[in-house]
């Protein structure tokens, strides 16, 4: 396969090009490379793909972002515990609705030929943000959320019309919900299709309205949804909940509810991907003739033994103490970092024994000291 270009290359436009200059390039080449104009024409149908794939990233902040971070690699693997690529939502399902706002509804180009106004499309997706604790984010917690949500209307099913039943085919554009205008342009004669005002696109006419929803065939529903958070997950993790979002148009499926995730610091513990790190103090006789300690876990506690002449900075390690891996049972460490603390304030008696201890000291007993005895005096 051929190396794929870079989307800023392919729409000509400098890595710090604003969402205008992005729009403006891809509409030149797009009303350039248009199949309608170029039939047959497997090139420019190339083009114009390649175009809509670079303005569908970049047009779009949090893709643009990625791209900017991982390039094309962004796009052939999941984010954020999500699957399926940018954002979940499966490839290009947006195109066809950045297509519409360029080329639909009057002037110059018409809508693809294959797409219907009328067509169905997904729902929104929804965002619910949620903080936990250093702990919850470990071991994973089960919880009700509650949250808004746009629904189809229980009375009609979503159509909008009275019992549901109260529609019929809209005898303008036949239930096509668009109408094909045939337009004499510089370019010449072009043929575009335009959404039925008389059904505004749906293809459908309500003959009485549903009395519960006005006629739109939604409603906003609070909705109180389980979560389950996952052992190990981290900050700025999502899980997606399928068909949990808004709903669908003309019938199509729900959006997304994607729960983001933000962790809580920890007074003790330092979480680095699944291994924590904790600092333990220690006195300096502590250090010098060992000592056997219990330092505290995520849960309970454990028994340590802190060799004698144990230097200050020194790392130990307590392997699966640290955090499980999402959807995995493997265990991070935990990781002790000794500070040896150098006793302040010392009584008459304290300086003479350690005055005593000193005398008593070889250079033996001290490699580093040792080691720079003749350079610092
Ligand atoms: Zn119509
Ligand atoms: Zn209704």
């Amino acid at each position: 396969m051929a190396e794929k270009r870079d989307y800023y290359d392919i729409l000509g436009v400098s890595k710090d090009a604003s969402d205008a200059e992005v729009k403006s390039a891809y509409r030149k080449l797009a009303k350039t490379h248009h199949p309608d104009l170029n039939p047959e024409d497997k090139k420019a149908e190339a083009k114009f793909k390649e175009a809509s794939e670079a303005y569908e990233v970049l047009s779009d902040s949090t893709k643009r972002a990625q791209y900017d971070r991982f390039g094309h690699a962004a796009n052939q693997q999941g984010f954020g515990g999500q699957q399926g690529g940018f954002g979940g939502q499966g490839g290009f399902g947006g195109f066809e609705d950045i297509f519409e706002s360029f080329f639909g509804g009057g002037g110059g180009f018409g809508g693809t030929s294959s797409r219907r106004r009328n067509s169905p499309q997904q729902g929104a997706n929804l965002r619910y943000d949620i903080r936990i604790t250093f702990e919850q984010a470990a071991f994973g917690l089960k919880r009700d959320i509650s949250i808004n949500r746009t629904e189809n209307c229980d009375h009609c099913s979503g159509t909008g019309a009275k019992d549901g039943k109260e529609v019929e085919t809209c005898p303008e554009c036949k239930g096509a919900g668009q109408v094909n205008v045939v337009q004499q342009t510089l370019l010449g004669r072009v043929q575009t299709t335009r959404p039925c005002t008389r059904c505004h696109g749906k293809g459908k006419i309500i003959k009485v309205r549903c009395g519960f929803c006005g006629g739109t065939g939604k409603q906003q529903k609070s909705r109180t949804i389980s979560i389950n958070i996952p052992a190990g997950i981290a900050t700025g993790q999502q899980i997606p909940l399928r068909g949990e979002g808004e709903a669908g148009i003309n019938g199509g499926p729900s959006g997304d509810l994607f729960i983001r995730v933000n962790v809580s610091k920890h007074k003790f513990f330092q979480r680095e991907g699944y291994d924590l790190h904790l600092e333990v103090p220690i006195t300096l006789s502590q250090a010098t003739l060992g000592v056997s300690l219990e330092v505290p876990l995520l849960k309970g506690k454990a028994k340590y033994t802190v060799p004698e002449g144990t230097q200050s900075g020194a790392i130990l390690r307590l392997r699966s103490k640290g955090i499980t891996h999402l959807n995995s049972t493997r265990t991070g460490d935990l990781y002790i970092h000794i500070v040896v603390e150098v006793p302040k304030k010392l009584s008459k008696k304290q300086k003479e024994l350690l005055e005593e201890f000193e005398k008593l000291s070889g250079d033996k007993q001290y490699r580093e000291v040792g080691k720079y005895k003749n350079i610092i005096k």
